[in-house]
């Protein structure tokens, strides 16, 4: 039962106790949060890892992709149909792909402004467009010819 009275010595052990709890819950609290903060801190080191792994996988995987059909065991790696294993896309603000549906390598028309802006890299991304756009594929819809011409003539 607290007392009714206190002396000065008592109301400064008191006080100082009730400073001491205090400090401890706060030492406690910024205790958790640095634990969370490098928790995250090694999530996000963990995830970008992996993230830098798969793209390493997939860009190892579109090197020695043939971006071809068939193959032994279906190996993505392995495709020797005649038909290549490609699908035209238009992306809905019109950026032209063409995407191998094995290796997921996207070849992109480039848009004829690059032509100026950055000549090199236009010849580049032509060059592979035209290469793509030659594989014979029968994934491809007529559909997608259609459009082509019709987007062609506009
Ligand atoms: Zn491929």
């Amino acid at each position: 039962m607290p007392k009714e009275k206190y002396s000065q010595s008592e109301a400064d052990a008191i006080e100082l106790r009730w400073k001491e709890v205090q400090i401890a819950e706060i030492e406690e609290r910024l205790a958790d949060r640095k634990d969370r903060r490098e928790r995250m801190e090694a999530t996000r080191a963990r995830q970008l890892e992996d993230y830098k792994k798969g793209q390493a996988e997939m860009l190892r995987r579109q090197r020695v992709c043939k971006h071809r059909k068939g193959g032994k065991n279906n190996r993505f790696s392995d495709g020797n149909d005649a038909n290549y294993s490609v699908n035209r896309n238009t992306y809905p603000l019109g950026r032209e792909v063409i995407m191998c549906t094995r290796c997921f390598k996207e070849v992109e028309r480039p848009a004829a402004a690059l032509r100026k802006t950055d000549p090199e890299l236009y010849a580049k991304m032509a060059a592979e467009w035209n290469e793509w756009s030659r594989f014979p594929s029968d994934n491809t819809p007529s559909g997608s010819k259609m459009f082509e011409v019709a987007h062609a003539a506009a």
